[in-house]
């Protein structure tokens, strides 16, 4: 083994990896990360004035100032993943990513909820995704006392996984789903599907376990490179489940016969849930406690999330969108037990699509227009291509949510979905 660089030996003695100077400092490593609008060293001093131990700067005249406590980085950026992947390359435990079109964050919290019945495991905190996150998630990790690391990767344009497999050497791979996600940067659904692919391309090439959803063509077809594959959920995979009902709560048949009743809805958080039973089983966490672990998660971060108000009853999806999941969403919606008539559907724009927007906005209209529910309100202006006879369509959320003051819904079941940049979670007050 190599002896450690100086900064990994810096780091060894800091409590923690910090890149936001506004954040406590006892102790900690700041990495001094440039942004679109800011130069990180400029707030260096000040991570170190509020405690930081360490700073790796892109100054050399700054770090040639204290070097007891400074380390020049050309690029703060590289040497944080270099870090990471030094620190990771001494972690033995298995360090399994996931990745997906959507379903990621769900599919890692639900993986949590199981791993941890049986190995003491560190996880992507929040969304903490992509070439600056899964740096940090890898350096959480506490050598001493984690057994295993669950690592959540995104993507929004070609290479962008391999390069995270490079630094996170993940041991056991899986993917959600290739759908249509962030169309534009992966030049359409071809695009998205090669992306992701890039993580089986990494374990076929480094002898990794893919675990392969069957029940998605593609995810299943580019798998074939992996020689090591654990598949779920049909009846002839490995770790087959099945579905019994999507509404109002997911309810589904595991390997072993067990039925769990989860505590989220729709019938593609089937397809979570059963890749996190195969996962949990391959690791050899007891079926009762994968079930148990299943039955017990119940998500409080607006996604899939059911609320009851005072007067109706929501199905929060408002952290994202794209036209996967808004279809999948609303299909799910519509089969919820209870009249069209009752139910009212408030959906925000879907971004990221580029030429596509209008297509897939006017096909959402277009799905929207078979179910007949009592009442559907869109915000955004890509919404405006969803617009049917009968729809009110508003070009902000301001208007919607003024609308909504005066024609506030009672004894409704309402579902509330669009992309993050509209932040429709802020209308649920007025429901
Ligand atoms: P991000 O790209 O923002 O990290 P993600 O892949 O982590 O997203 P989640 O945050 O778990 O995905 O879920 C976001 C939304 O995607 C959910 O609220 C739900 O509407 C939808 N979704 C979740 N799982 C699936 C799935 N398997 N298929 C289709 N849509 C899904
Ligand atoms: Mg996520």
């Amino acid at each position: 083994m190599s002896a450690p660089t100086a900064l990994y030996s810096r780091f060894l003695a800091s409590s923690a990896v910090s890149t936001d100077s506004r954040q406590p400092q006892n102790g900690t490593l700041f990495v001094a990360l440039n942004g679109p609008n800011f130069r990180g060293r400029d707030f260096a001093p000040q991570a170190l004035a509020k405690g930081a131990r360490f700073a790796v700067v892109d100054d050399a005249a700054l770090a040639a100032s204290d070097p007891d406590r400074y380390t020049f980085a050309p690029d703060p950026l590289v040497a944080l993943q270099e870090l990471a992947l030094e620190h990771r390359r001494q972690f033995t435990g298995p360090v399994l990513a996931i990745t997906g079109s959507n379903g990621k964050t769900t599919t890692k919290e639900l993986l949590h909820s199981v791993l941890s019945r049986r190995y003491r495991v560190q996880y992507t905190r929040g969304n903490l995704n992509n070439h600056i996150g899964v740096p940090l998630t890898l350096l959480s990790i506490r050598l001493q006392e984690h057994e295993l690391a669950i690592v959540e990767m995104g993507a929004n344009h070609q290479g962008e996984i391999a390069l995270l497999c490079t630094l996170a050497e993940p041991t056991h791979g899986l993917i959600t789903n290739m759908g249509k996600a962030h169309l534009e940067g992966f030049g359409g659904v071809e695009g998205v599907a090669k992306g992701k692919g890039e993580m089986w391309n990494y374990l076929a090439n480094h002898t990794g376990t893919a675990f392969v959803n069957t029940a998605d063509a593609q995810v299943a077809a580019r798998a074939q490179v992996v020689p090591q594959r654990i598949t779920y959920p049909a009846p002839t995979d490995q770790y087959p489940a099945e579905l019994l009902s999507a509404a109002p709560h997911v309810v589904f048949r595991l390997f072993d016969g067990t039925h769990v009743e989860a505590q989220i809805n729709g019938g593609y958080n089937f397809l979570n849930l059963a890749a996190a039973a195969a996962v949990g089983a391959h690791f050899g966490v007891p079926t009762a406690d994968i079930a148990a672990a299943l039955a017990g998660y119940a998500p409080d971060n607006n996604r899939s999330q059911l609320v009851r108000t005072a007067h109706n009853e929501l199905v929060l999806d408002a952290y994202n969108a794209n036209p996967s999941s808004m279809a999948a969403a609303l299909a799910s919606f519509a089969g919820r037990p209870g009249s069209a008539a009752s139910k009212m559907v408030i959906l925000g724009d879907m971004f990221e699509l580029g030429t596509e927007s209008h297509a897939e906005h006017h096909a959402i209209g277009e799905q929207l227009a078979g179910y007949g529910f009592g009442s559907v309100v869109l915000c955004g202006p890509e919404m405006a291509a969803a617009r049917r006879p009968g729809f009110h369509h508003f070009p902000t959320k301001a208007e919607a949510a003024a609308w909504l003051q005066h024609n506030t819904p009672a004894g409704q079941q309402i579902l509330v979905k669009g992309s993050r940049g509209m932040g429709l979670e802020t209308l649920v007050e007025l429901l």
